[in-house]
């Protein structure tokens, strides 16, 4: 992994434009893969896998295949072999300047000059997505320790119904039959935010599975602190619903952290999330962008999907040949998508209308996966 000491001040001493992208997660390693070579591309990365928030549910029930499409070593993505990829947390961005302070790993800060910025630091919602400086060997240690807790506990309590909620509780059901699985959801049906019809589907889907639902009750949230582990307990609820014990809880509640505590206050929204226009660009920043969970472009804040990688590149390159930034991210007004991520009987897809069709597991394992994801959108992986 490569590591450099900039000279600091706005003017990054190459020939090239120097993009510095904030952030290695989805969003991150998706525009770094697709900026063009004119550009010189720097990354700071508080990991040095990809460690994908995606498909939680998988990640704890099925972790050898979740490994294979979520948990890529950075420097195994064809696309990323010539750029600069820091392994350190991003401290503070000065923006006048055009330079970002960043901790590496033996405790030094160094500083990093920039043309462009493109913040992709996302958020923290649970114990799988954090911004914590890892090496290697701890992020193992901690899917490890993940895996092992979900396998030790008998009885398993999920809070929460949202998409992670919903596919947590009904993955480990699925590979454990054996354990008690509830969820617990504060409404009266799953998935809050998509259609009706997609929502009275996983219900049932969650309860022929052997899901036991707990409906309209919010369970009483411990600290923060508390949310982020995997452990047992009671969950105890305020409108007389009986405690439910459990050997582990998994707190999904949606309860994000944007992780920008090292960006000024006013680029910021009231939440902590930043703000863009529909060019992805942060007001008032023409040389900074924002992309993935973290960005604030939307009700749903879903430029993590739906393109906005290539929206992203686009306008970097209109403003580095000073031009202004012509393409528009319009995003869908409702969540679509997979939901329970791959079954034995293929991958169910849901519209943002409620319709609903599948694409057979073959399909899935030897052309969707593989082709269209790993070697087209990721640009393929050396071995
Ligand atoms: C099909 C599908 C299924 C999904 N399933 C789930 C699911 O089960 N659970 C779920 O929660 N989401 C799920 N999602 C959402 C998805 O995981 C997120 O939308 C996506 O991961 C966001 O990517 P990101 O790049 O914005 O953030 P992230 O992937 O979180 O990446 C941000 C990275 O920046 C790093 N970082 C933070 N601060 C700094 C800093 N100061 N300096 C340097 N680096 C920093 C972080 O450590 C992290 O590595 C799903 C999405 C899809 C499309």
């Amino acid at each position: 992994m490569g590591r450099q000491n900039l000279a600091p001040g706005g003017d990054s001493g190459s020939a090239q434009p120097t993009v510095l992208i904030l952030g290695m997660g989805d969003t991150g390693v998706l525009t770094a893969a697709h900026l063009p070579k004119s550009c010189r591309v720097v990354c700071v990365t508080t990991k040095p896998f990809l460690v994908s928030g995606q498909e939680l549910g998988h990640r704890l029930a099925e972790h050898a295949s979740w490994r294979r499409d979520y948990l890529l070593p950075l420097h195994k993505l064809r696309r990323l072999a010539d750029i600069e990829i820091i392994h350190g947390k991003a401290t503070a961005v000065d923006s006048e300047g055009r330079s970002v302070t960043v901790l590496n790993p033996g405790g030094d800060q160094i500083r990093l000059a920039w043309d462009y910025l493109v913040i992709a630091t996302g958020v923290g919602n649970g114990f799988w997505r954090d911004d914590d400086l890892d090496t290697a060997d701890g992020i193992e240690q901690r899917l490890a320790a993940q895996v092992a807790s979900v396998a030790a506990a008998d009885t398993i309590a999920v809070v929460g119904g949202g998409p992670c909620g919903t596919s947590t509780a009904f993955n480990l059901k699925r590979r454990y039959p054996g354990k008690a699985v509830t969820l617990c959801l504060s409404d009266s049906l799953p998935l809050p935010g998509y259609a009706d019809a997609t929502r009275r589907h996983h219900r049932d889907q969650l309860l022929q599975q052997g899901v036991s639902l707990v409906t309209g009750s919010r369970a009483q949230l411990p600290a923060d602190a508390e949310l982020c582990q995997m452990a047992g307990g009671v969950l105890r609820f305020a409108d007389g619903t009986p405690d439910i014990p459990a050997d582990l809880i998994i707190w999904t509640t949606g309860k994000l952290r944007p992780h920008t505590a090292f960006l000024p206050r006013d680029m910021l929204d009231a939440q902590g999330f930043v703000p863009t226009d529909v060019h992805l660009n942060v007001p008032g920043y023409q040389r900074i962008f924002a992309i993935g969970d973290v960005a604030a472009t939307d009700p749903l804040r879903c430029s993590a999907r739906n393109w906005a990688y290539r929206i992203l590149c686009r306008n970097i390159v209109d403003r580095i040949a000073d031009r202004p930034p012509s393409a528009r991210f319009d995003p869908p007004a409702a969540r679509w998508g997979s939901i329970l991520g791959l079954q034995p009987n293929g991958l169910s897809l849901h519209a943002a209308t409620g319709r609903r069709w599948r694409v057979p597991r073959w399909l899935v394992t030897r052309f969707l996966y593989p082709v269209v994801v790993r070697r087209w959108i990721y640009g393929g992986t050396r071995r």
